[in-house]
């Protein structure tokens, strides 16, 4: 069985020392070899931004794609090898901004992949302007006079869509964050993790110490029941979505793959190119 090491490569980051995504890197290494896997079992898909490099980082199959299409690409790798666990991450600007669209409709398809996005609430690769989830009044090249727009909540719009998994960490907790990691890996579904993830070199409010200070952590609330979305949506609106742990799991729902009549077991056993397509639609 592989160990955390194994999922490590040659290649140096080059984030900036201190960065919060150094630790989004090993909590995932962790976690895939917590749960078992091999290298050549995981495919790690990464958009554009300094998060969009993570894939070149792991020892696994990765793609660094183009800026907001990870989800698209891993929901092709994994429809295309479903034995493949698949990861895809991101910024918030990737995933929250320009793909948006993708990210919504990946969560309420609720194909088996689980998305982690880094977010620290600015674009850090273009050296810091307004993200969408950057705070009202946030100051920086792009709003020089603070950013008059509302901030985007994911977790809200994930409960909104349909998701089947919500969790949300801090890159600092990586004991917590390599567990949810690994929940959501074996979460048959689609399962969003938001880790906020300092960019010490271009967020001067959004620090390590502020992100201590207004995490609420839902160890808090033994009573807590994640299967309940009504009560998920309402402690995220409580908490201004400052929640961190496993917010919301539907385990009863099936996953898209599971629910596509022509990957039917048999239809896996018989995958070979030269199956005719009379064959297949009797299958
Ligand atoms: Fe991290 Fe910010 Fe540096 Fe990018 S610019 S590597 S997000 S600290
Ligand atoms: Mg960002």
């Amino acid at each position: 069985m592989a160990t955390f090491k194994e999922f490590r490569n040659n290649v140096k980051p080059n984030w900036c020392p201190g960065c919060g995504d150094f630790s989004i890197q090993a909590a995932i290494q962790r976690a895939a070899a917590n749960v078992g896997l091999e290298p050549e079992e995981l495919a790690v898909i990464s958009g554009i931004g300094c998060s969009g490099r993570i894939s070149g980082y792991i020892n696994a199959y990765g793609l660094h794609g183009i800026h907001g299409r990870a989800l698209p690409i891993a929901q092709g790798v994994k429809l295309a090898n479903r034995e493949l666990t698949v990861i895809a991450s991101g910024g918030d600007g990737d995933g929250f901004a320009i793909g948006m669209g993708h990210t919504v409709h990946a969560i309420r398809r609720n194909l088996d992949v689980t998305y982690i996005v880094m977010d620290n609430q600015i674009y850090g690769l273009t050296k810091g302007q307004t993200s969408p989830r950057s705070a009202e009044g946030f100051k920086t090249k792009s709003t020089p006079e603070g950013s008059i727009e509302t901030t985007l909540s994911p977790l809200e719009i994930a409960l909104s869509a349909g998701a089947t998994f919500v969790a949300q960490s801090f890159s600092s907790d990586l004991k917590q964050l390599t567990s949810l990691i690994e929940q959501g890996i074996q979460h048959k579904g689609f399962s969003l993790i938001n880790v906020f993830s300092p960019c010490v070199t271009f967020n001067k409010v959004n620090t390590y110490e502020w992100f201590k200070e207004n995490i609420v952590n839902l160890n808090e609330f033994p009573d807590y029941d994640p299967s309940n979305r009504i009560a998920a949506m309402t402690k995220i609106m409580e908490t201004g979505g400052m929640l961190t742990g496993l917010i919301y799991q539907n385990k009863e729902r099936k996953s898209y793959e599971d629910l596509i009549v022509g990957f039917k077991e048999e239809a896996l056993a018989h995958q070979s190119l030269d199956i005719t397509r009379e064959q297949f639609d009797k299958l």
